[in-house]
């Protein structure tokens, strides 16, 4: 929902202010079209059906997997390409993957959307829509800012839609925001930790050479500048920080970097998620048996390591697959 021209609307058709919560609080629980809006004057209803409609972004197109992940592709008004994903888990859980931008600016070698052409930061509404669209469908209780874009190039909106989430019955410790370390955005993320929204760092690599060639903004902001940047917020806001490390066979993956990586991070500020490779670039995959032994190096360092679950590859859906193909191709 496009908030500024609904408050434009609302005080052109002489509406209480209150209206706006009222459209907010039917669209946070999934209302599909303003005729379900039942509290408001049957003659506004007509009028916003015709003149707002009720989401930013419209949707292209949608698929999903057998593993019950859903993508939807959608375009923003002035026809920018965002994908957005929801992966159902076994005990209930319902967790919306969010685009911040479209496109990346920052490219990492082995992801997709870093490869595509950059568009442009998107707003709150266009952050948030993404989420209600998959409300429409059924409850979510989690979301994670590991869509496109790197949320940090684009805070205030990313914050401003977190204050949003818990209307949609997403709570911020149920909310997760994933860098690359962009330091500036880290920095003022932790300055105004007024909520417990969660945070991630994509490290991938245990020291700066390799870390250099995966994550190119690293020659910005060095690995040992991130690391501390993000145990400021471990004290600032008292909640683990999550490292994201994608396992890519002969290039990260060894017992060596594994210990490198556990001796950089101390085990009561970090939990570790190792991310099987979504071949969609230059490398291959670890294999499981490699994971398995890396996750090994670092439980028995004391550090606490999970492996993430491949979730949508079939759709083109996982981890880093994001790419808008279909919108990039139709020239749209
Ligand atoms: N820019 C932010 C948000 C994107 S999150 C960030 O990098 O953290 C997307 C996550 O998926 C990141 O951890 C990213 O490194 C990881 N990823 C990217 N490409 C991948 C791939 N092909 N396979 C598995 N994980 C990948």
């Amino acid at each position: 929902m496009d908030s500024e021209a609904l408050a434009t609307l609302l005080s052109q058709e002489g509406q209480p202010p209150y209206r706006e919560r009222q459209i907010w609080e039917w669209l946070a629980r999934g209302a599909t079209g303003y005729d379900e809006m039942t509290n408001l004057p049957a003659g506004l209803r007509a009028t916003l059906s015709v003149r707002l409609p009720i989401s930013t972004l419209e949707l292209i197109h949608e698929s999903r997997a057998d593993d019950g992940t859903d993508k939807a592709l959608f375009r923003t008004r002035d026809g920018h390409p965002i994908e957005t994903v929801l992966m159902r888990f076994r005990d209930g859980r319902r967790s919306v993957c969010l685009s911040s931008q479209s496109g990346c600016p920052l490219a990492c070698t082995f992801c997709a959307t870093g490869a595509m052409q950059f568009r442009r930061n998107l707003s709150a509404d266009e952050i948030v829509d993404q989420a209600l669209h998959f409300r429409r469908y059924e409850q979510l209780d989690h979301a994670v800012f590991m869509g496109m874009g790197e949320p940090m190039l684009n805070l205030d909106a990313v914050l401003a839609a977190c204050d949003r989430l818990p209307d949609v019955g997403i709570t911020p410790r149920r909310t997760t925001v994933s860098t690359v370390g962009w330091l500036p955005g880290m920095r003022r993320f932790t300055e105004t930790a007024t909520s417990r929204v969660r945070l991630a760092l994509s490290l991938h690599a245990p020291n700066d050479r390799l870390r250099t060639e995966l994550v190119p903004s690293n020659d910005l902001y060095p690995l040992a500048d991130v690391l501390a940047a993000c145990r400021l917020d471990v004290e600032r806001r008292r909640q683990k920080v999550f490292i994201e490390y994608v396992m890519l066979a002969g290039v990260n993956d060894t017992d060596r970097d594994a210990e490198q990586l556990a001796a950089l991070l101390d085990r009561k500020a970090f939990k570790v998620n190792l991310i099987p490779y979504n071949p969609t670039g230059p490398y291959q995959g670890s294999s499981p048996g490699r994971i398995e032994a890396f996750q090994e190096v670092l439980r028995g360092a004391g550090i606490r390591t999970t492996t993430r679950l491949t979730r949508g590859r079939a759709i083109d859906a996982a981890c880093g697959q994001l790419a808008a193909q279909q919108v990039v191709a139709s020239k749209i």
